[in-house]
């Protein structure tokens, strides 16, 4: 069923609205004069491409890019929809491939379906998802306009976290889905997603802050929506990371160097 467009009035209204909840209670723009992210300087906030804890997941010393082998996500989804590489495709209700603008400028990418999602067929679609949405408001962005997707297609039982030999089956379906989309931006939601597509070990708090780059797109990390459910303390630092990427889109549509 075809969604009515959003108006302009209900955008500005979801945008507040995401905004207060995420503890803002004005529309926040930065001035050229405020530079820091995470607590560091703009000089801190740089392209991350080799260091001794990120490399390209697919890579060894030189950038691989991967080519499309499949001429859209359609037919992606109808090759790998039934797809039995791991044995989460015995245990998965439903296959959740993706959500979203086939020619969106972002993606978001987070862990793996739970159970509203595995029930669904759709990514982030429990509170953690309602929370990314409002999240998405905040920023003036429509669910519609992004990708939304996960490092692992069926979820895993009773939410573990997934596990390697999973991960190395599913991320391919996932590198195929970027290299058709060709996003501006990669946004990793959580430590494990962040970990995993840039083969680290590192916390959290380490990856946040920085640009990466995943298959030379430039990639961000920054708190799943779900821990901000559990620790509402952690709202202002999403919302600081999500300012960085909105203000990094806005350049990249504009066609600006950043
Ligand atoms: N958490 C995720 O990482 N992905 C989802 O799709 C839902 C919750």
């Amino acid at each position: 069923m075809e969604e009515a467009p959003v108006s302009l009035q209900e955008m500005l209204r979801r945008a507040l609205t995401g905004q207060v909840e995420l503890g803002m209670g004005e529309m926040i723009v930065k001035s050229e004069g405020e530079r820091s992210w995470n607590g560091h300087s703009q000089e801190r906030i740089q392209m991350v491409r080799k260091s001794s804890e990120t490399v390209d997941l697919f890579g060894a010393d030189e950038k691989v890019i991967h080519t499309p082998q499949f001429d859209s996500l359609k037919a992606h989804y109808d090759t790998i929809c039934t797809c039995q590489l791991c044995p989460l495709g015995q245990t998965r209700t439903k296959f959740v491939y993706g959500v979203g603008s086939t020619e969106a400028d972002l993606i978001f990418i987070g862990e793996a379906p739970g159970r509203d999602e595995d029930l669904q067929g759709e990514p982030f679609v429990g509170r953690a998802g309602q929370l990314l949405d409002r999240v998405l408001a905040a920023m003036g962005l429509l669910r519609e306009e992004v990708y939304i997707g996960n490092i692992l297609k069926c979820r895993p039982p009773n939410n573990r976290d997934p596990l390697s030999e999973e991960a190395e089956k599913c991320l391919p379906h996932l590198l195929e889905q970027i290299t058709l989309i060709r996003p501006k931006l990669i946004c990793a939601l959580g430590r494990i997603a962040g970990q995993i597509l840039l083969k680290t070990t590192a916390p959290l708090g380490k990856l946040r802050g920085q640009w990466y780059e995943f298959e030379g797109v430039p990639l961000m990390v920054t708190y799943h929506p779900a821990a901000l459910l559990r620790s509402p303390g952690y709202k202002k630092d999403l919302w600081a990371d999500m300012q960085v990427l909105k203000k990094r889109l806005d350049e990249l549509r504009m066609g600006q160097k950043t």
